[in-house]
């Protein structure tokens, strides 16, 4: 007999409970999560209706008045029977007072994750405690910010070197008209202070060059969100040489035509981006041809964003950061390349690629004039 497991158990409020007949009842409505219970007795039923968050011990009581002949451990079974399909949480009335009623949404959502040994609150509180380098506040760099504020971080620091100018306001929805000419982390920072006051946002208006820029500002952050992707590759290979270098989880996330990818390198975890450079170097014949075409032709196509194509990103690259920060639930692109396709709403993680302790120069050992491919990034400075 455990008198201990369950305190105050409740079926998830986030789920309906409702009789079909006589001896079947469900609880959820939705694909992939409704189970269905036969009850002849209408045992189980009578217990579900009764777990709603009181003290477990006078729910068994009502229940043996009812049915006399369970006892103090055949209730509990029903309840772990319930617990075991993911429909039970404690309700932990002391947590709520510990959260802005803004974030209550978000904790109900987590309820689905988590059991009724853990704590759904939790991965708010490390949300409203964590510390977030943002670099980029331009297609996506603005929705990630706009996503951030609302999940609600201690503190955000935004880096950015360009001014809002009117082609950007078909897409950047953190901006107004006013902003115009303003740079872009000013005006976020000020977007952002009218979200969520309580957000410490510190802005840059500085373009990042070299690892040393992204270095300076990764003091007590916990996750950085790389939304630059210019110059292309080279880019993300800076800003990887700084995370590796500081030991701080980044989320990488670029928009191509009618696609967008996102990665997650954790540092002497994952693979890092040059890794990956390394993996599809040794892998695929043309994987540097490819590369010095590209950078030969100098690409600068115009710019291609559309919202609802962009948003879709954003709000992959943010709940990805979210799952590494809290781990609500599993990261999909650790060491892996996750990428959504706008046109038809799929997604997909392509092969991961390891990390290459020995061989890579950037987070491993390895030697970095041994790589061909490192000559093309150097030689375009
Ligand atoms: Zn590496």
């Amino acid at each position: 007999m455990n008198n201990n497991k369950y305190k105050n158990p409740r079926i998830k409020p986030i789920y309906p409970l409702y009789r079909l007949n006589k001896t079947e009842f469900r609880i959820g409505a939705q694909l992939g999560i409704t189970a269905e219970f036969t009850d002849p007795d209408g045992q189980l039923w009578e217990l579900a209706i009764r777990l709603n968050g009181r003290p477990v011990e006078i729910v068994i009581k009502e229940m043996q008045k009812l049915f006399p002949e369970l006892s103090h451990d055949d209730i509990l079974e029903g309840i772990e029977l319930l617990d075991n399909e993911g429909f039970i949480e404690e309700a932990l009335y002391d947590e709520e007072s510990n959260i802005a009623k803004r974030f209550m949404p978000n904790v109900n959502y987590f309820s689905r994750y988590i059991g009724s040994n853990g704590n759904r609150y939790q991965p708010q509180k490390l949300l409203n405690n964590s510390t977030i380098l943002l670099l980029g506040l331009g297609g996506g760099g603005s929705n990630i910010l706009t996503l951030l504020a609302g999940l609600g971080p201690k503190k955000i620091i935004i880096i950015d070197y360009d001014n809002v100018e009117e082609g950007n306001l078909g897409r950047q929805l953190l901006y107004t008209e006013e902003d115009i000419g303003k740079p872009k982390a000013e005006a976020a920072a000020h977007a952002i202070a009218k979200i969520n006051s309580n957000i410490i946002i510190e802005p840059y208006n500085k373009k990042i060059i070299r690892p040393e820029d992204v270095l300076e500002h990764v003091s007590g952050v916990d996750l950085v969100i790389c939304a630059i992707d210019e110059p292309p590759f080279i880019a993300q290979r800076i800003v990887n040489k700084a995370i590796v270098t500081a030991k701080v989880p980044c989320v990488f996330g670029a928009s191509q035509v009618s696609r967008g990818r996102v990665f997650t390198v954790i540092p002497g975890v994952t693979g890092c981006f040059d890794c990956m450079n390394l993996h599809y170097s040794m892998r695929d014949p043309q994987f540097n041809e490819q590369f010095i075409a590209f950078r030969n032709i100098e690409f600068s196509p115009p710019t291609i964003a559309y919202a609802p194509a962009i948003y879709q990103l954003t709000a992959a690259i943010v709940d990805e950061a979210v799952r590494v920060i809290t781990r609500y639930a599993e990261p999909r692109s650790l060491g892996t390349q996750y990428e959504i396709n706008f046109e038809d709403g799929s997604s997909f993680a392509h092969p991961t690629w390891p990390r290459y302790a020995d061989e890579c120069p950037t987070c491993g050992n390895g030697d970095i004039d041994k790589w061909e491919i490192f000559k093309y990034y150097e030689d375009k400075k």
